[in-house]
Formats: structure tokens, sequence, C-alpha cells
């Protein structure tokens, strides 16, 4: 960092009780809103703006419409009703007639409008007993006094900011501009003038002035897109960096994938790869060839064939004499990995095993020595591969199956665990390009969108309560003919063990029904033999039915499975069911999901509605997105996401693109920002420590 820049972060690290206009009291109020410092009320946003250009003649209102009025208060009465509620009803008149403004259970009004002179006010006309009314309106007061009035007849934009009790929108509009006038020189441009010309952005400062006081919408509009660009470059910045440093590490095994080994390889499987299949090992064969890791996000829905590209990669790296481990995040799901892999590598020279939390001491000693002295080339496991320490000979690639949940941090640490390992991160929640561009924002991207050919679409229905019994017939039709079911009923936090229970009070009751088919209960409260024991009576078809709570949800492959029945669908989120129905239409048989539920709010009646209407996991999880925000979608609190002013990379993701897009190409340019110091200032003002930034220069 230069002296001027020193100088620069001292000057707006002024404490607000120096600007004019402020003084202790003032700062103790300005505190509530978190405005310490000069540049926190410069970056102020606005709750909303007023355009006092247009206010309206009070004849000329009618009911339904929303807009603003100036009157004198000619009356002001506030009553209190038998329960304690009050009722403050204000007249104001102007020129042209008058009208009546009422805040109900809201007295504090009266005192503030008691003195006033005349009242603006802005809102939504509304009717009561035949007359025009403004219920709660906005409203500011203005007494006789000169500087009072200032701003009545000021036309142009106003802000209107949020408020603390003692303070007004005139006297912070007062502050901001008095802020503006002796701070908004020390606001230093750290986008370079070629990126602001190509995007056509106002400077900093002008994106500032005009964030408060704008002329036009014009104006505003554009301080606005160019602030949210400035907070998404920056994290962009912060993104490209990373990724720069992850590249140019270096130390990664170098595994080069031979034509020879490559038709190795394809030999072990029944099918020819799909294009998006080629067209992704094109990627990871590139990227293993490199001298940096490849750090790789694989996306794909559910059975779009991803287990073939972790098993490519894998097969890769032990060719080339490196061992390569697959973590699940299921034992079921380890297990389904461990026998794709017996079944594919039978006649193959590789050694692989298995290492679950359920593994038998003995057994689990023996592979750990494996691992550390190379005796096994293929280590599948879970969560435990990375509790158990397991120490490799030569570790040179790490797949992640199914893990949209781990973010930048978890990532991080498990490539401090290895030497430079290759990663691959596989995940069937498809995540939102928002997302890819965000938390995800420093891998490189794979997606498969369409699947393996021949797939036969699910038919989704919502079967309300009145319904459920011809839904039973019809699944008897198809159990009859030959097919099998899921029923899943849903766990809850922090009541687990009632719906246990309602998973084996269900699986007595469908037992039943359906006895004849053979009925089976998997759930997180069963040991891994038990599980596994269920498991395997369902994928021999001896059991025709499996109630599970989701520890099914992800990667089971049974293609004769046609029917998946979700029981109060309307607890899942959108993601999630969305998985659950992945589990079928896997094979030849039209598939069926039965979402039954009695959906209580609007939410969870549009998740459903949503299911029923697309298929396409995409389109789904941007929905999900949309409908939880972007901290929930990702399911934790270590998601690794910013927080912004500003921007918000939903609705604005075009712009977030764009930032995207120029901060890569920059960080190509000038690997270093030793060109670009005000914006590496800015970036490690903001992300260092949260995305394990090196230090450059
Ligand atoms: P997921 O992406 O959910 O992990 P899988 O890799 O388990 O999907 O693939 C789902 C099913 O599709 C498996 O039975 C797999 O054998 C099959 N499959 C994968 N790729 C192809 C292909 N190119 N052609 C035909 N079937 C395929
Ligand atoms: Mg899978």
């Amino acid at each position: 960092m230069n002296a001027d820049a020193r100088k620069e972060r001292s000057i707006l690290d002024t404490e607000v009780r120096f600007i004019k206009g402020v003084g202790p009291r003032g700062a103790e109020l300005l505190a509530k809103l978190g405005l310490i410092c000069a540049r926190d009320v410069l970056y102020f946003a606005p709750r909303t703006w007023q355009d006092r250009t247009e206010i309206i003649p009070i004849a000329k209102a009618c009911e339904g419409q929303t807009g603003m009025f100036l009157g004198r208060v000619v009356d002001a009465k506030l009553k209190r009703t038998r329960f304690r509620k009050t009722i403050l009803d204000v007249v104001i008149e102007d020129d042209t007639g008058y009208i009546t403004a009422t805040w109900f259970n809201q007295p504090y009004v009266a005192d503030k409008i008691g003195k006033a002179d005349r009242l603006l006010v802005w809102g939504k006309i509304g009717e009561y007993q035949g007359n025009r009314q403004l219920v709660a309106p906005e409203y500011e007061v203005f007494s006789g006094e000169a500087d009072e009035t200032e701003g009545i007849d000021h036309t142009g934009i106003i802000p209107v900011y949020p408020l603390t009790e003692g303070l007004t929108n005139r006297r912070l509009r007062r502050i901001v501009s008095n802020c503006l006038d002796g701070y908004l020189a020390a606001i230093e441009e750290f986008i370079e003038p070629r990126i602001i010309e190509k995007r056509e952005l106002p400077s900093e400062r002008v994106a500032l002035r005009n964030l408060h006081f704008p002329k036009d919408e014009e104006a505003k509009a554009a301080a606005l897109r160019r602030l949210k660009y400035g907070e998404f470059f920056v994290l962009e910045t912060a993104m490209a960096l990373r990724r720069e440093n992850i590249r140019r590490s270096g130390g990664a095994p170098r595994i080069t994938v031979t034509d020879k080994i490559d038709e190795h390889i394809r030999k072990l499987f029944s099918f020819p790869f799909t294009e998006e299949q080629e067209k992704a090992i094109g990627h990871v064969r590139a990227d293993l060839a490199g001298p940096a890791p490849m750090n790789r996000l694989l996306q794909g829905d559910v059975g779009s064939g991803k287990t073939v590209l972790a098993i490519y990669s894998m097969l890769s790296a032990v060719a080339a004499g490196y061992q390569a481990v697959i973590m699940a995040p299921t034992e079921i799901l380890a297990g389904q990995h461990y026998r794709t892999l017996s079944k594919l590598l039978r006649k193959a020279r590789v050694k692989w095993g298995l290492l679950t939390g359920g593994t038998p001491p003995a057994e689990k000693r023996k592979l750990l020595a494996d691992a550390a002295s190379g005796g096994i080339d293929i280590l599948i496991g879970t969560h435990s591969l990375i509790e158990e320490k397991v120490d490799f000979k030569n570790l040179g690639l790490i797949v992640m199956d199914e893990q949209h949940k781990f973010g930048v941090l978890q990532r991080a640490e498990l490539r401090r665990k290895g030497l430079n390992p290759h990663c691959l991160v596989m995940t069937a929640t498809p995540i939102p390009r928002t997302l890819t561009l965000t938390v995800f924002g420093d891998l490189d991207v794979s997606t498969l969108e369409k699947g393996p050919p021949g797939r036969q679409p699910i038919v989704t229905r919502w079967i309300p309560p009145d319904k459920r019994p011809e839904a039973f017939e019809f699944i008897r039709t198809h159990l009859a003919a030959g097919r099998q079911a899921y029923f899943v009923y849903p766990l809850i936090e922090d009541s687990d063990t009632i719906d246990v229970k309602s998973a084996v009070e269900t699986a007595k009751e469908l037992e039943g029904i359906f006895g004849e088919f053979g009925v089976r209960l998997v759930t997180g409260a069963m040991d891994a033999k038990e599980k596994e024991a269920a498991m395997r009576a369902f994928r021999s078809g001896a059991a025709r039915i499996l109630v599970a709570t989701v520890v099914i949800e992800v990667g089971i492959d049974i293609p004769n499975a046609s029917i998946m029945v979700i029981e109060n669908a309307e607890r899942f989120g959108l993601s999630q069911l969305h998985q659950l129905r992945g589990r079928i239409g896997r094979g030849r048989h039209k598939s069926f999901c039965l979402l039954f539920s009695e959906p209580a709010t609007e939410e969870a009646s549009k998740r459903l509605a949503v299911m029923a209407e697309t298929s396409d996991g995409f389109r789904i999880a941007e929905e999900d997105l949309k409908l939880r925000g972007p901290g929930e979608f990702i399911g934790t609190r270590q998601h690794g996401l910013p927080e912004f002013r500003f921007a918000d990379i939903i609705a604005d993701w075009s712009i977030l693109r764009s930032a995207r897009e120029d901060a890569f190409e920059l960080v190509q340019i000038d690997p270093t920002l030793k060109r670009n110091p005000k914006l590496y200032e800015k970036v490690l003002e903001k992300y260092k420590g949260r995305l394990d930034l090196i230090e450059v220069g």
C-alpha cells in the first residue's frame, strides 16, 4: 500500500461526529443506522427516492392512485378507542381541496405533525365512508422557518433513507449532503478507465453523488448500476485471483491420459459416452495434464451420468501411478460407488477399497495401512476419509460426489490435506448460474445437461388427501406389473424421533396394504448393517417397496423403481424434491412421482406447482434460489457468499456476468494487480481471509 492510499483511508474513516451538522448526539443516532464513519454515510443506500416534481393537486387525486401531496395542516385529531388503540386523523388542504391522512396506533406521529405548518405526504389513496383517505402515508413536516422549507421546492429526486427514532429524513439528507461536500473528493476510482469506458459506467464519485441526489431517473439508474458493478467486480477479482493462485501454485501431479489408456477405460463401459460426457472428459484430460491442480465442478442432474467422469478421472490417475479418492456424503452412496467400481474393475489390475464409519476396526486398520503404503489405488468412502486422517502414499486426485454443500472454505481445507491433488467436485443439485459465478466462482465448470439417451420422462402429480385411495390403486397396478416403489418421509430436524416413528408406522401400514410385494424400511436411526440389508432386499427386487426417510436422497440407482411417493411433500425444498424424484426414471419404464401433500402455505404450493410443471433441474434450481434466497439455498452459514450493499446476485445477474468477464480478463493481464493497486486494496479489505487469498506483490 502506498502513502496516498493510507491517507485516503484515514480521511474516509473520519468518525461521523466530525461531519458538519452531526455532533456527538447525532453520531449516536447515526450509529444506530450502522453509520460510523464518513465512508458509511457516502455509501448509505436510500430506501427509496421521491420525485418531487410530481406533487399532485389534492382535487385531482383519485382512489387507487399513488402519489405525493403537499398541503397546510388544518386539523389534527388523536382519538383513543375502547381497546387502547389510537387513531390519528390529519386533514391537509391545498388550493384545490382537502384530504385526510390517517394513522392507526402510531400516536407519536401526532407529536410530530402537531407543530407542522405544512405536511408533505405520499402514499396510496383509499376510501373511507365515501371520503378519500390516505392510510399511514409516508410524510415529512415543514414549519415556517426559512431553512426548514428547503426541499419543498426542490425539483428533482430526493432520497428517502431508513430512519431511526429522533432522526428525520430532512436532517439525514442535510448530513449526507454535507458529507458529500466534505469527503466525496477522497473517494478514489478503483476500476480501470478502459473498463469504465467499455461498460459506460459513471465514476465511483459521480455514482455516489447521484446515489443520493440524482438529477433524473437516468442518473440514478446509472449510479446504481455502477455501484452494483463495483461490488461484483471486487468479488470477481477475488475469485479470479484465487483461481490464478491455484493455477500458479503448480506442483500438481502430471497425469497424461494416453490414447491407449483412454481406450482401456472406455472398454470397461458397455455404452458409448454421450457428447456431453465426451466434452467433459476433454476438459478433465486437459486439466489433469496441466501443471496446476484441476479445480473443476461437474454439474449434472441426477442420472445424467457423472459417475463415468469420476471413474474416468480416477483410472487416469491410477494409470499414471497415483492414488485416487472418491468421497460420498452417505454410506449408502459410498457403497453404491463401491459396487459400481467392483463390477467395472473385476478384470482390471486396480486395487480398491471402501472406508466408512461402519467399517470394522480391523478392516479399517488394513485399509489405512494400504493407503499409506500404496497397496490400494482407489479409496471410496464417506466423510470419515477426512476425519480418519488417512495418509496416502501419493494421492493424485480427489473426487467429491454430490457435494454442492461444500463451499470455498471446505475445499481449501481439503486441499491443504493432500499434496496438491487434482480435485473434481460433482453435484447433482444443478447450481444456478448465479452461484457458479459467485460461491463457486473460482471453479472451472463442466455441465451434463441432457443425460444418457433413452430416458423416460417422469410424470409428476400432486395428490391431495382425498385422492390417496386412488393413488394406492395406481401404485398397486405398477407393483403387480413388476415395478418397484419408494415411499419417502421427511425428517424434521428437531423432532426426528417422531418422524422416524412415522416412517416405521407407515412401513407397518404399507405392509398391510402391499404386504405381498415385500416392504422394507431404511431410516437414519438404523445402523449400517441394517440399512445395507434393507437396501439389498430392495435392489434385488425381493422387496418392491422401500420406505425411507431422506437417506435415499442421493445417488441410488435402481432402474426398476418407477414410482416415487413423497409424503408431506410440502416440507421439502425444491432442490430436495427434485433430487428425490431423480431416483426414478432411470430405466426403461415410464415413471411417476406422486407428491402426497396438503400445502399450507403459498410458497409450498408454488414449489409443488414448479415440480409438476418441469423436470429441468436448472430451472428448478433457479426457482428454488428465488424462493429461498442464496443463504438458505446453499444451506450453511459458511456458504462464502459475500454481503452486498447494492447488488443482488439474482436480480442483477447480467451485471454480475459482465463484472466477472472483466475481472477475469484483468487478472489475466495483471495477475498480481500491480497496475491496479486501488482495486487490490479493495479486494483485500473485503475478502482477505474469507477466500484464502495469497499475498501478492
Ligand atoms: P449421476 O449423474 O446421477 O451420478 P450416474 O452416473 O449414476 O448418474 O448414471 C445414471 C445411469 O446412467 C447409470 O445407470 C449409468 O450406467 C447410466 N449411463 C451413464 N452414462 C451413460 C451413457 N453414456 N449411455 C448409457 N447409459 C449411461
Ligand atoms: Mg451419482
